[in-house]
């Protein structure tokens, strides 16, 4: 079988909708299945295999992992940087420095780029899809993180029906290789297409949605919009935030994005090096370095291509600047403890190679909440799994704070603590 469903199968689709783009029999469908968008082939496939090769799969299994740190996580670069926009509205309604909407616009504005595929909607009824954008557009309303996969396909479709356009693509490190494959399969112009890549540890499923649908506060509401991370009340790094198409609002801690991450999670992403979007001309994401903490947000800029280089230069003027070590990055996105999913590559199958028991433990505690992910009543389920969870931890604590052993004899009594039962020494 030539084509995408074994991909399909094996929970490794990021659902970016290429493979239905460069279908030339035209019979790739996107179905949604629970909280996914997934691609079905139908029995006109021919199996020209055109879905396989576009599909940015193929990243899982092309990374050298004995590469050091720097070569697997960092890729390629010119220069890392920590920026801001210094235009004040861009800022305020960015998700960290507003560098990425900040260079669009002014590639846009000064007819350097024809067009940008980006997004403008937070009610996610359907699958996210990038849009048309060019200079007469308003970009407010693409700006946000949204943490969920989306539709690549229109800005696929656009480049093949208008190769001499100059256009910016923006997306997560597997969105972008998808692109770039299809720009090569189809023979495209590389050089007309900037590729802005953003950093991604993990992208949800639209369970993540439905679990602010069924959030108490939502019951009998509609959501008109849902922010992931929002600055407008704490500032950087932003709040979740509902706003209900009865004028309401709903202002939940960013905890509550955090502790559904893992229950959400794209089963791909356990096996994804590509954090840092090492394909992109210039990559951006969060500025996590203690000595720039700035409550407005800053970003981390990698300038890695000539051409991310000449581009950011030409632009400088609208950004404060300052320089970062690849130390820093590395150390303040965390990258060392990435090397975990090495072995989880390796559980998938995807990777030859002994595993210890723990990263065994580990691998199977995700699978097992990506499950409880695809109950119906999954607000329940999740904060059910969590509440159990966290006793058996406290659970845990008091016993090594009381030295307590599981024994049963009589030097023991049973004892309730914070509404948990523990035995203690008589
Ligand atoms: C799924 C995901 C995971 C991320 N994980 C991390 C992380 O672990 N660490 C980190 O430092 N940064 C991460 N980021 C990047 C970070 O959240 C910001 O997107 C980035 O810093 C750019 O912020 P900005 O202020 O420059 O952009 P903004 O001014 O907020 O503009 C954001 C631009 O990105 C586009 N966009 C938003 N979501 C998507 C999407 N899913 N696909 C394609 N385009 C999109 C918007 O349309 C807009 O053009 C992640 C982003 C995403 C989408």
């Amino acid at each position: 079988m030539n084509n995408i469903t074994k991909i399909v199968h094996q929970n490794l689709c990021i659902e970016c909708g290429i493979c239905q783009t460069i279908c030339p029999k035209k019979c790739i469908l996107i179905q949604k299945k629970a909280y996914h968008y997934l691609p079905t082939v139908s029995t006109q496939c021919v199996h020209c295999g055109l879905c396989a090769q576009v599909c940015p799969v193929g990243d899982l299994f092309n990374d050298d992992h004995s590469q050091s740190i720097h070569n697997l996580f960092l890729g390629e670069y010119q220069s890392i940087l920590c920026a801001q926009t210094r235009d004040q509205k861009i800022l305020k309604n960015a998700t960290s420095g507003g560098v990425a909407t900040q260079i669009i616009s002014e590639l846009l504005n000064k007819n350097i780029y024809d067009c940008a595929f980006l997004l403008d909607d937070y009610a996610y009824e359907v699958q996210l899809q990038t849009k048309y954008f060019d200079k007469s557009s308003n970009l407010a309303q693409t700006q946000k993180s949204r943490y969920l996969p989306v539709s690549h396909a229109r800005s696929c479709e656009y480049m093949a029906t208008h190769p001499s356009k100059k256009v910016i693509l923006i997306g997560t490190g597997c969105a972008l290789t998808g692109i770039q494959n299809f720009i090569r399969l189809k023979h495209l112009n590389k050089n007309n297409y900037l590729f802005l890549g953003l950093f991604c540890d993990k992208m949800m499923n639209y369970g993540a949605v439905e679990y602010f649908k069924q959030h108490p506060q939502s019951q009998n509401k509609k959501i008109k919009h849902l922010f992931f991370r929002t600055k407008s009340q704490t500032g950087w790094p932003g709040n979740v935030k509902i706003e209900y198409t009865d004028g309401s609002s709903l202002d939940l801690p960013s905890a509550e994005r955090m502790k559904i991450k893992d229950f959400f999670i794209m089963e791909r992403c356990l096996y994804c090096f590509n954090k840092l979007n090492k394909k992109a001309d210039i990559s951006l994401g969060d500025n996590y370095i203690p000595r720039h903490a700035d409550s407005k947000g800053k970003s981390s800029v990698i300038l890695r291509t000539q051409l991310g280089k000449d581009i950011f230069d030409l632009i400088k003027e609208k950004f404060d600047i300052q320089e970062d070590t690849a130390d820093d990055l590395i150390s303040s996105q965390k990258l060392e403890q990435k090397r975990l999913l090495i072995e989880f590559a390796k559980l998938k199958g995807l990777r030859k190679g002994h595993v210890s028991r723990e990263s065994k433990n580990l691998y199977h505690q995700h699978l097992k909440k990506i499950k409880i992910s695809q109950s119906a009543n999954l607000y329940q389920a999740i904060n059910t799994f969590i509440a159990h969870e966290n006793k058996s931890l406290l659970k845990s604590i008091l016993r090594t704070v009381f030295s307590i052993q599981n024994s049963r004899d009589k030097t023991h009594k049973n004892i309730t603590i914070l509404g948990i039962k523990v035995k203690i020494k008589r």
